[in-house]
């Protein structure tokens, strides 16, 4: 008898308080966090959904090894550890560890981009697109059309578009640097990429002689909606599917702060020596000795143990099973939905959810919001605020989507967190045609959702 009750697939041996506070009290908080819930501190927040980045609860096997970690300066075990883990799972011989995913782009994207380089990707990561604009090159996203309607079912709607890329390549020509395929599509709803797209897009790469990325931060969340969506791959570990997936690309970049299972960590993999010698170049420079590049031993033991439990089969089902069971219960109260769910998080399309408030009035920041001071849940802004650009007469040119992700930290948060979540939710849809938009008030350049200043409007 298989039973529906997903159970957390472990004990808890060591608890942190979670801090509660009234709505009076979020009010406050909020107005001083100037509406950023990025600018709230972690005590004013009850159930944290901002990331699933860096926010893993880590096994007791791995806080073992933290104890194992081995600190010299050059050649630690810890770092011949990780080392063959990555080895192992990318087939890349050339290995740079780096404090976490950002650093490996920007050393690799910093190397190969540059002023009159194109760049092409499912979707590029907010990190991904300011590493490679701040060298003067350009990011192009070609996700496929189906990704641009939220409530439309597709089983890989991370994947790109083919015929795009095709014409992009012969467009561009020798100045593309890299496309870069990241699985899951963060940016695009946490929604997997299928083996066939990977496929189709290393044989484009292969016969225009471009350079092909994986970033691969989720790649075992991918891995198993690709066991259990596409044809041919039910036999197939989950191990053994991003095995696969890596073969067909020339390098990965990863932050092992998501599918690692650690809280601080990434890594840049290659197949080519010469590139691996430019970058190894840059990350001792700007990182550090190139056995442990920003990291200490203890963290590179725990990337090494993360790496192997990430793929345990009872895992990943909890992992994909209680992300689906979030998703079906807002769905149920009506709250429109970013469909199907994806792997590390439920998005909700604040646009369809708040059709009274303006995208130039950033309907995501102002559900955002809601949920803070309704059940102090804080989630980040996936739209204009992340994506939006101003014309010439500082007129925004709004993003495709106005998302609002829920990032489920991995192995933290029980059933009846969620059940939490769910009931404040229920309460969110009765006054919501009275929610207010949100203004603008000061930006930085790049990267502006993690500062900006917001005033609600009148
Ligand atoms: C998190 C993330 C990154 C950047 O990694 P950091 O560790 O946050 O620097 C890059 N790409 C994707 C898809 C990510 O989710």
């Amino acid at each position: 008898m298989e039973f529906k009750t997903i159970i957390e697939p472990f004990k808890i041996k060591s608890v942190e308080p979670l801090h509660i506070s009234t709505e009076e009290e979020r009010k406050v908080y909020l107005k001083t966090a100037h509406y950023n819930p990025f600018l709230l501190t972690s005590d004013q927040v009850i159930i944290d959904f901002l990331t699933d980045s860096g926010t893993s609860a880590m096994s007791a096997h791995q806080w073992a090894g933290i104890m194992e970690g081995d600190e010299a300066y050059a050649g630690s075990e810890s770092w011949l550890r990780m080392q063959h883990v990555i080895q192992n799972l990318t087939g890349f011989e050339y290995i740079l560890p780096t404090h976490q995913g950002r650093a490996a782009e920007r050393i690799l994207y910093g190397n190969i981009g540059g002023k009159g380089k194109i760049f092409i990707s499912n979707t590029h990561f907010d990190t991904t697109r300011a590493n490679i604009e701040v060298t003067g090159a350009e990011a192009i996203d070609i996700p496929i059309a189906e990704s641009k309607e939220p409530s439309l079912l597709h089983p890989f709607k991370g994947n790109m578009d083919i015929e795009q890329l095709k014409l992009q390549l012969a467009k561009h020509g020798k100045n593309v640097a890299a496309v870069i395929l990241t699985v899951t599509n963060n940016s695009g709803g946490g929604q997997p990429v299928s083996m066939s797209n990977a496929r189709a897009v290393s044989e484009l790469c292969k016969e225009f002689g471009v350079l092909y990325i994986l970033d691969c931060c989720r790649i075992a969340e991918n891995a198993y909606f690709i066991k259990h969506r596409e044809e041919g791959f039910e036999n197939y570990s989950y191990e053994g599917i991003a095995q696969e997936m890596f073969r067909l690309t020339d390098g990965a970049i990863m932050s092992a702060k998501k599918d690692a299972l650690v809280n601080m960590g990434g890594f840049l993999a290659v197949k080519d020596l010469e590139l691996w010698e430019e970058c190894k170049n840059t990350l001792i420079i700007g990182e550090g000795f190139n056995t442990y590049g920003g990291l200490s031993g203890r963290d590179m033991e725990a990337i090494a143990i993360g790496l192997k439990e990430v793929f345990d089969p009872g895992y990943l089902k909890y992992r994909i099973r209680s992300t689906t069971y979030l998703g079906e219960k807002l769905s149920a109260l009506g709250v429109p939905l970013m469909l199907p769910i994806g792997g590390h998080a439920v998005y909700i399309d604040a646009k369809a959810m708040y059709p009274h408030i303006a995208v130039d009035q950033y309907p995501g920041q102002a559900l955002a919001g809601e949920m803070y001071l309704k059940g102090g849940i804080r989630a980040a802004e996936i739209g204009s605020v992340m994506f939006g650009k101003y014309d010439d007469n500082h007129k925004l040119i709004p993003h495709t989507m106005e998302l609002v992700r829920l990032a489920i930290p991995r192995r933290v948060y029980t059933q009846s967190h969620i059940e939490y979540v769910i009931e404040v939710f229920a309460d969110m849809m009765k006054n919501k045609d009275s929610v207010r938009g949100y203004k603008i008030t000061s930006e930085p350049k790049f990267l502006r959702h993690f500062s900006a200043h917001f005033a609600p409007m009148g």
